[in-house]
């Protein structure tokens, strides 16, 4: 399986965002682009102006980063947005939000996404009380995530967990109880995304 092994930090150093790929590690003085925030390589601090080509490709980047999908896997969810009906970008956002692994980690199961996107490829995850292995699984209103109810998978979510919980977005309902659940309450839009990105521009290069 084919995989992007570019160093986390490189990413969000070269995006120009935290794209909080590292867990905890995000949010403490270790951070990487706390301490460096230009373009990594030698002539990173000295990086100057974009093209307008690199500027619709940087948006795009950020948002693969972002998810952990490669162009292969995006154009895929590009080409369903667009024959969606209404907003391309939107939908795009929101096909990608509804990943299984991205769910995960926006309940909390996971200290980032691709730790959740470990537990789902375990097997510690899950969906209407089935175990389902796939990262780019896409959620659907009225699922229930919920946590394996074996001590191995209950174990690796609740050491996440014991470090504090995160706010969870509104489409999504947490019951923090012994078995740790999760119910998708309506399908994410753009609005619940938090990551700063010019999606009309993705639209624009992708269309191309
Ligand atoms: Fe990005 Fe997290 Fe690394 Fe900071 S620690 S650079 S937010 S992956």
């Amino acid at each position: 399986m084919a995989r992007n092994t570019e160093a986390v930090c490189r990413k969000c150093r070269r995006e120009g965002v935290k794209l909080s790929l590292k867990g905890s590690r995000c949010d403490g003085e270790k951070c990487a682009f706390n301490r460096r925030s230009n373009a990594p390589g030698m002539h990173g601090a000295r990086r100057g102006k974009l093209t307008d080509y690199g500027i619709h490709l940087r948006e795009k980047q950020k948002v693969k980063n972002y998810y952990g999908v490669l162009e292969k896997q995006f154009r895929k969810y590009f080409d369903l947005a667009s024959r969606f009906k209404g907003n391309t970008a939107d939908n795009l956002m929101g096909l990608l939000e509804r990943r299984l692994d991205n769910i995960v980690y926006r309940l909390g199961f996971g200290a980032s996404r691709p730790q959740s996107r470990q537990w789902v490829t375990h097997g510690h995850i899950q969906v209407n009380g089935r175990r389902v292995d796939i990262p780019s699984y896409l959620v659907r209103q009225g699922d229930t995530i919920t946590v394996k109810n074996k001590p191995k998978s209950k174990k690796a979510v609740k050491t996440v967990i014991d470090d504090g919980l995160r706010d969870v977005p509104d489409f999504l309902y947490r019951d923090n109880a012994e078995i740790p659940k999760g119910v998708v309450m309506r399908l994410p839009t753009a609005e619940d995304i938090t990551l700063p990105v010019q999606t009309a521009l993705i639209v624009e290069l992708c269309s191309k």
